[in-house]
């Protein structure tokens, strides 16, 4: 008995790990890859909440974390708006040892990441939390886009309405990509109609009442 005891004694809360394959320093708050057991499968993305030495020597490292899902990781599986880089801050936390951890990530605010110069292979966004048991996001609901009626997926190239402001898919509105790139000014089907028109009131104030999502990069 005097043996745990003595274990007990030991755990000590560190304020940072060194990993060992990339020599980087981590710190709680941080966001790490962790390897998964099945190697064939995606790192694992989690958060550290405390890192624990469990013995005076600090061999036996635990880091508490709290794990990002991938969208195909959810119950509802991976939809057409949902980016490559994205993740969702689950309420699954969990207990693991620091060996497993691969490398350090940068989980970015949706904002931030659409933003970027560059997406580095340690870039992550994410825009919701996930309740793991009933499959829940919070928030349940996004600005959507475009004739299609979508959330905006970072990975897609979208074009501004000169007229009424919404985005839209280079495909939604008949055109390939490259076409897209090269607009000078695009106004989409109904408010070229209404150009036509002539109609001197606008009743094109914008139909998004959640404006969360409103950070599409700008047309260039
Ligand atoms: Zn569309
Ligand atoms: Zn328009």
């Amino acid at each position: 008995m005097a043996k745990t005891r003595t274990s007990k004694k030991t755990q000590k809360t560190l304020d940072s790990y060194t990993i060992k394959s990339t020599k980087k320093t981590i710190k709680p708050g941080d966001c790490v890859l962790m390897r998964p057991s099945d190697s064939s499968k995606e790192s694992y993305v989690a958060k550290i909440h405390k890192i624990e030495s469990l013995d005076s020597n600090k061999k036996n490292i635990k880091v508490h974390v709290q794990w990002y899902y991938r969208p195909e990781e959810s119950i509802g599986g991976r939809r057409q708006f949902h980016g490559t880089k994205e993740l969702f801050l689950s309420d699954h936390k969990d207990v693991q040892s620091a060996d497993t951890i691969e490398g350090k990530c940068i989980v970015h605010k949706f904002k931030s990441y659409t933003k970027l110069k560059e997406v580095g292979n340690e870039d992550f966004f994410c825009r919701f939390e996930y309740n793991s048991a009933t499959g829940a996001f919070v928030p349940d609901r996004v600005a959507v886009y475009c004739k299609c009626e979508m959330p905006y997926n970072p990975d897609d190239l979208m074009v501004q309405c000169d007229g009424c402001s919404d985005w839209f898919h280079p495909a939604c509105i008949g055109m390939v990509p490259d076409e897209a790139k090269k607009l000078e000014h695009f106004y989409c089907e109904s408010c070229s109609t209404e150009e036509q028109k002539l109609l001197q009131t606008s009743n094109v104030t914008s139909r998004h009442t959640d404006t969360k999502v409103g950070t599409k990069r700008r047309r260039r």
